[in-house]
């Protein structure tokens, strides 16, 4: 029997798990995101804000300390340790958010509005809480459960930086839940995705079309004879579906050139995405890229073509009876009484540089974020209640109850 000084009462070690889902606190989970929105922290300047947050997780009774390799974009570390002989649970987030301006931060109906609401001080906070939870509740678990909030995330700017350098100090769990996406379905599945810049250019000068003998090559028109090659490329890989995302994909976003309407110019230049499957590594998408660039080029030997492939994150596939999987899929279902179905992750984020990098299963699992990016930026109180209680239960599921 334990003694639950919220208001449970004395309760029976089984019922500890109800205990501790009532500790998490609505009210609390609105007032620390609105703290955390309040301290700005667009992406590479943002060591107020996890200053901010090394306190909270202080105040609570954790083990804090910072990883400063960028000091303008600190990571926090934090720990509640266990009695030992359980798996450590990680609960990852990033505490950048995107620089655009957005109206004063404020609560109301049930919602916090600031940049970052959403995307993702929201699932800080409800990370926060969760470990509340579990310091108040006074509960013992095995293992440890770490808490980190890293910068340098958010594109342009981030590259994941930060949460490398973490990884590369060995600063990781056993398995990781990083707090955002995944609140509609569990995604075991994501594909990786790299940005290419494709320059066709010419020596020369821009000319008028009609004082231009017939060897001189039009950019744009050997930008054209590459984009059918993609074209034909795309709809051969559209022929293999991988569950849950879709096939593998070259898309073109820009395709510009020419300045004037009778001068052919001396360059055109064509930018997208490629995305890739998970078992696909970087340098393979590389090499096959370059192959359909030097088809074009063997072609058209009077222009020059340069293809830049920049790798934003690789791709990640998680077996379906991972423990982790399990884990935050059970406590889901004990949460809210409803499935979570398995899933596949659409965008790119965190959990592939676990998963690739680290080498440890990670998953996405976060409060509904629909108004990330979006303005306003909002979130719901009541998603971030449902989050913290997942975290919760996962952590005792995961870690195990001493
Ligand atoms: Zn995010």
């Amino acid at each position: 029997v334990l003694t639950c000084s919220n208001g449970c009462g004395a309760v029976p070690i089984t019922d500890i798990r109800a205990c501790l889902l009532n500790r998490v606190s609505p009210h609390r989970l609105q007032d620390l995101t609105l703290d955390l929105v309040r301290m700005p922290s667009p992406t590479g300047r943002t060591r107020g804000a996890a200053m901010k947050y090394a306190d909270i997780l202080r105040s609570l009774g954790l083990t804090v300390s910072l990883d400063q390799t960028y000091p303008d974009a600190p990571s926090v570390i934090a720990r509640l340790a266990g009695i030992g002989g359980g798996p450590t649970l990680q609960l990852d987030g990033h505490i950048d958010t995107i620089d655009l301006a957005h109206d004063q931060p404020h609560a109301a109906d049930g919602l916090v509005y600031g940049r970052g609401a959403a995307d993702m001080k929201g699932s800080l906070a409800a990370m926060a809480e969760a470990a509340r939870a579990l310091v108040d509740g006074g509960v013992k678990l095995k293992g440890d459960v770490l808490l980190t909030a890293h910068g340098l995330h958010e594109a342009p700017t981030g590259h994941g930086e930060g949460l490398r350098a973490l990884i590369q100090k060995g600063v990781c769990g056993d398995a990781v839940i990083v707090t955002e996406g995944g609140s509609d379905s569990l995604p075991i599945i994501g594909k990786g995705m790299g940005i290419f810049e494709i320059t066709i250019s010419r020596q020369g000068d821009v000319l008028h079309e009609l004082m231009a003998s017939p060897s001189v090559l039009n950019p744009i028109l050997v930008g054209h004879d590459l984009v059918s090659l993609i074209r034909a490329r795309t709809a051969e890989l559209a022929g293999v579906e991988l569950p849950y995302v879709g096939p593998e994909s070259y898309f073109v976003a820009i395709f510009t050139g020419g300045d004037f309407y009778n001068r052919v110019p001396t360059s055109c230049h064509v930018i997208g995405t490629r995305r890739y499957a998970p078992e696909r590594t970087f340098s393979e998408v590389q090499d096959e890229f370059q192959e359909i660039v030097q088809v074009v080029q063997r072609a058209s030997p009077g222009v020059e073509i340069a293809l830049q492939l920049t790798r934003i994150r690789d791709g990640l596939r998680l077996k379906e009876d991972e423990l982790i999987v399990t884990v935050v899929r059970r406590a889901y279902e004990q949460v809210t009484g409803q499935a979570l179905p398995l899933g596949g992750a659409k965008f790119v984020a965190d959990a592939s540089i676990f998963v690739q990098e680290g080498r440890v299963p990670a998953v996405y699992h976060g409060p509904r974020a629909e108004r990330a990016h979006a303005t306003p930026e909002y979130v719901a109180v009541a998603e971030l209640v449902r989050a913290t209680r997942v975290y919760v239960l996962s952590a005792i599921m995961y870690c195990g109850l001493a």
